[in-house]
């Protein structure tokens, strides 16, 4: 999940390098690890996480990340970070906190 702010100028490419090659923050993930869903949190504040959250958990997912650029200095801070992964967290999905940073 990435910020929607970001994703006007980010095309998402650190992200999905750093899954495919099986770097940084998953580097932990075999071959057979797939990435089901890659989506914005749908603008402050959040709006749209709890309904995938919803829809992920039909298609039981395993593990959502947070993207790098919600959480590093040189991008606008989140304000609402603290509810969108306790939305995660509640519906006993795993959460990591980054992907490519
Ligand atoms: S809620 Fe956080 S992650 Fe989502 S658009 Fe706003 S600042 Fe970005």
């Amino acid at each position: 999940m990435r910020c929607d702010i970001v994703s006007e100028t980010c095309p998402g490419v650190g992200c999905l390098k750093a899954f495919n090659r099986r770097t940084v923050y998953f580097r932990d993930y075999d071959q057979n690890a797939e990435m089901i869903a890659f989506f914005t949190c749908g603008g402050c504040s959040g709006r749209r996480v709890h309904r995938l959250v919803k829809s992920l958990l039909k298609h039981r997912v395993d593990v959502i990340h947070l993207s790098s650029c919600m959480q590093m200095d040189n991008y606008p801070e989140c304000p609402h970070i603290e509810e969108i992964k306790r939305t995660i967290t509640n519906a006993n999905i795993k959460l990591v906190m980054g992907t490519h940073h």
